[in-house]
């Protein structure tokens, strides 16, 4: 694979940010990477496990000269960062974001970016259930999907070359419509960490099942619950606060059909139960075959997540 940026600039070091950094080198996709966080330890980490050819103390300095200048903060910081470096960026230099939702980032970003520089954002689908400088590796995109979410007038030429990064990454690359993909994030994403959330809370509540046992005998579904729970808790509230309406409308629909699950427990109506998850296995079948799981005991989990 050959460079497609000189120089990228990877603001924010954690999952999303040291993933990115392994899977350019792996491919050889930009001359130098540099990168900042605003921990001084984050720093200090990046620089002994080697991430990033050069850590900086400041955004601003991380950004100075930059082709490519990657937004990876949780989506609350997004705009604050962007007011901080946009003294600093290069004319023709690119900015884009991996945040989880989109509408409310370039309402928070497109202010800040000045006169010839490209702003294109973006929504990597892919993660675990760890952050940090640490928790980044090389294989993270690798057939996943990455949506890139060009805002009116986006430059075509920058569109193509952002594209080809992910490309590069491994990623498969679709283009959407930021409404649309806060929408779409709603049902596949956000609201189901919020019910793996409330899942594990309600475990916890429930005094008449002791910790220990829900520990022990977790495989039987309660286990994929925790993995999901145990994200980044500034992230998820990040999520919630911003993609309100679309988490709203989505977690409106869910609570109905509970409630209609609930009373065919109650009534007795077996045909309701079998008809529904008759209908939701083909989803999984279709998930499976779309290549985005794998059909194997314990999911085929290693490291790699949703
Ligand atoms: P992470 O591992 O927790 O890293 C977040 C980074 O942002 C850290 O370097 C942190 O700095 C920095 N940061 C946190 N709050 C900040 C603030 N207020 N101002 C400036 N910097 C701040 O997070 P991540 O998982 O890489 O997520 C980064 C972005 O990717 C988020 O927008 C998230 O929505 C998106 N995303 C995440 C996933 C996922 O599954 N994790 C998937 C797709 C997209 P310090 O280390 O110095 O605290």
């Amino acid at each position: 694979m050959s460079q497609i940026y000189d120089r990228v600039a990877l603001i924010g070091l954690g999952l999303i940010a040291s993933s990115m950094f392994w899977a350019i080198k792996r491919a050889g996709l930009a001359g130098e990477v540099t990168g900042y966080a605003r921990s001084e330890a984050t720093r200090d980490t990046a620089r002994s496990i080697g991430l990033c050819d050069r850590v900086c103390d400041t955004a601003q300095e991380a950004v100075e000269g930059a082709d490519l200048v990657v937004l990876c903060v949780p989506v609350g910081a997004m705009g604050a960062v962007a007011q901080d470096i946009a003294p600093m960026l290069k004319p023709g230099a690119t900015v884009t974001d991996v945040g989880s939702v989109k509408r409310s980032v370039i309402e928070a970003v497109s202010p800040h970016i000045p006169e010839g520089v490209h702003f294109i954002p973006a929504h990597p689908l892919a993660g675990t259930e760890h952050s940090g400088p640490e928790a980044g590796f090389a294989e993270l995109y690798d057939n996943r999907w990455c949506l890139l979410v060009p805002v009116e007038g986006s430059d075509p030429e920058a569109i193509a070359q952002l594209r080809a990064l992910w490309e590069g990454m491994g990623a498969n690359v679709d283009e959407m419509d930021a409404d649309h993909h806060d929408l779409v994030l709603a049902v596949t994403s956000h609201a189901p960490h919020l019910i793996a959330y409330t899942m594990v809370g309600v475990a916890d509540d429930l005094r008449r099942v002791t910790d220990s046992e829900v520990i022990k005998y977790s495989a039987a579904g309660f286990r994929d619950f925790t993995r999901i729970a145990a994200s980044d808790p500034t992230m998820w509230r990040d999520v919630f606060l911003t993609n309100k309406d679309a988490t709203l409308e989505i977690l409106g629909r869910f609570t109905e059909e509970l409630f209609a699950l609930q009373r065919a427990i109650r009534t007795g109506d077996g045909e309701h139960l079998f008809d529904y998850f008759t209908r939701t296995r083909a989803i999984r079948r279709g998930i499976i075959d779309a290549g985005q799981d794998t059909d194997a005991p314990d999911f085929g989990r290693g490291k790699a997540g949703s």
